[in-house]
């Protein structure tokens, strides 16, 4: 056992950062030694990777449910409506304080001023209906996804005209995972007051959630060869990233100062004035978690593993358990962060004015369209039109950052993640009293047998 969690902990971790490098440098060898390659060929070469993520998919709705309702249906709710203050504090500041980094960045670097976009497609896509407001809204309540959405066809590149892109207002296949999280917490809230009527159901749900980690231990010895395959293919299907680079090089940068100093600073500072250390260790702890993300550009898929590592960490699995899938899914600071900038970004691109007024505005709908997002690929691009909406743009704008969306994709996913794990120790120390307090009182009865 010891052997391995030691190659869980050290070795897997290493391999799996090693992984994205590896992964790169191969996409980069075989794009430029090779001629073009067809979506086939790239497909063999991303079907490991392939095989990866789907198999983490699998575990992403039984681990949701079961973590949710079993971390919640297990303490009572006045310990649960504590954690979840201080959770939902900790999402709420931390996206705010993205936007408004975002938003000064922007304004300040002005990428967008005098950009020369090689505006390859100007396709309408007006499609992309403005009801996502309500469309979150509803999704609260219900299992499957009603939200209009770019077809599943993530991997939109300046080879792919727009007319590969189809829009679908039915309801989607699949599961809703915010309608799911609010279930679920509906349904831990109610076992947890059933008391002992509701155990059968407490220890099903805490059963589940064990061996949906056993099977996350087992998929996890893959996860350096699916980065590195991951990342390979979408390297060799990436257009020329010189071209890109040109034209869309500071919006970029901006993107990227921004996720690190948010990462970095903002985040290091909130979580060292709340548990008096510095995260950079902690981060260090995460690196296979956070190379899974960057790797899958899903903070969903990435949950188990996520909630694998702070297991290994020591961290409350009644904390982490909650904590963990809903900050997946509605707190992502990264995509916060970019929205903001990419709407601007645009606006002055356009050469549009915008007053004090519209920056709020942006604010307010970059943080409402972050927690719309779902956490998979490219999610962000789809609630941007939200954003767009807020400045007076076109939905068709999208189309002028898509040509790096991907990539910096991948870099805003690894913070979305990032700043998950590092909220969840954060109200895990917090919450450490008051735990071991209700620890202590449920220990009291068997100490006077
Ligand atoms: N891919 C991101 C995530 O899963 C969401 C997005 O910004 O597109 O966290």
């Amino acid at each position: 056992n010891k052997f391995k969690s030691f190659m869980q902990e050290n070795v897997l971790t290493m391999a799996t950062v090693i992984g994205v490098f590896v992964g790169g440098l191969i996409g980069f060898i075989i794009k430029n030694s090779t001629g073009e390659w067809t979506k086939r060929e790239i497909m063999y070469i991303s079907f490991p990777g392939e095989i990866f993520l789907r198999m983490l998919k699998c575990l992403i709705v039984p681990l949701l449910v079961s973590s949710i309702t079993s971390a919640i249906g297990g303490l009572d709710l006045s310990m649960s409506s504590k954690i979840a203050t201080r959770a939902i504090t900790y999402y709420f500041v931390t996206t705010i304080s993205a936007v408004i980094l975002g938003i000064c960045l922007v304004t300040t670097i002005r990428p967008g001023q005098g950009a020369k976009i090689v505006e390859t497609r100007t396709e309408t896509i007006d499609k992309a209906s403005k009801v996502l407001t309500p469309d979150t809204l509803m999704d609260l309540v219900s299992f499957l996804q009603h939200r209009t959405e770019i077809f599943e066809n993530t991997s939109i590149t300046p080879a792919q005209p727009m007319e590969n892109w189809e829009f679908k207002s039915a309801q989607r296949e699949g599961s809703n995972v915010l309608g799911l999280v609010m279930f679920s917490v509906i349904l831990g809230t109610t076992i947890g007051r059933m008391r002992e009527k509701g155990q059968l159901l407490q220890d099903f749900f805490t059963t589940l959630s064990e061996a949906m980690m056993t099977i996350t231990s087992w998929v996890i010895w893959i996860s350096p060869l699916g980065v590195a395959f991951l990342i390979a293919a979408k390297i060799i299907e990436m257009e020329s990233i010189a071209a890109t680079i040109q034209s869309l090089g500071w919006y970029f940068i901006t993107v990227m100062i921004g996720l690190f100093l948010h990462g970095f600073g903002t985040i290091a500072v909130i979580f060292f004035l709340g548990t008096r250390r510095m995260p950079y260790r902690f981060i260090a702890k995460l690196s296979q978690v956070l190379a899974t993300a960057f790797g899958t550009g899903s903070s969903s898929a990435t949950m188990p593993l996520t909630i694998k590592c702070l297991d290994n960490m020591g961290i409350d699995p009644r904390v982490t358990r909650f904590v963990i899938p809903v900050g997946a899914t509605i707190n992502m600071d990264g995509t916060a962060l970019y929205e903001a900038v990419a709407a601007l970004f645009i606006a002055q691109y356009r050469e549009m004015s915008y007053s004090f007024g519209t920056i709020v505005a942006v604010s307010i709908t970059a943080t409402a369209a972050s927690i719309g997002a779902a956490g998979i690929p490219q999610a962000g691009l789809v609630t941007m039109v939200m954003v767009l909406d807020t400045v007076g743009l076109e939905p068709k704008d999208v189309s002028l950052i898509i040509a790096v969306d991907w990539l910096l994709d991948r870099f805003r996913t690894t913070i979305n993640v990032m700043c998950d794990a590092l909220g969840t120790i954060l109200v895990n120390h917090l919450s450490k009293n008051d735990l071991a307090s209700v620890d202590r009182l449920n220990a009291e009865p068997h100490e006077l047998l």
